[in-house]
């Protein structure tokens, strides 16, 4: 069974041998839908686990106890069109691009690039922009 799972990682934390270890300790197979990881700066990946309920409730236990945050995603972050004044506040902060603004000086969102981190939901001054996973604390 496949689960998706959202991972931030603070910046001192270096993704890959934990992720690695989804395998080694709980043999889980997985792949990375999504990532967005720099040095010196928090990442973000989506990972689809596959495997039982029980495997990912360990995984999630062990993930949590390296500082990391999980979210259990359907990916989705919306944007209110209407609500929406394009005042660009929320392409400034944004990690991937997802959030630009077009030839035409319009807000242009690229669902495919989002990591779901959220920043533009907390940023956005009309709250033209929502996520199901809520927003993060910093
Ligand atoms: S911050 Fe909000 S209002 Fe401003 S461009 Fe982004 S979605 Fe639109
Ligand atoms: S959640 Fe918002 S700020 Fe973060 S990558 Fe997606 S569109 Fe960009």
């Amino acid at each position: 069974m496949g689960y998706n799972i959202h991972l931030r990682f603070p910046a001192n934390i270096s993704t890959q041998p934990v992720v690695c270890n989804l395998t080694r300790k709980f043999d889980l197979d997985f792949n990375i839908s999504k990532a967005q990881i720099s040095s010196g700066r928090e990442g973000y990946l989506i990972l689809e686990i596959l495997g039982s309920k029980e495997q990912l409730e360990q995984a999630k236990k062990y993930l949590e106890e390296q500082e990391i945050i999980v979210s259990e995603v359907a990916q989705r972050i919306y944007r209110d069109e209407k609500s929406c004044v394009e005042c660009g506040a929320c392409t400034a902060i944004c990690p991937t691009a997802a959030l630009h603004m077009d030839k035409e000086r319009h807000l242009a969102f690229d669902v495919e690039k989002c990591v779901v981190c959220t920043r533009c939901v907390k940023i956005c001054p009309v709250r033209a922009i929502k996520s199901d996973i809520g927003s993060v604390n910093e």
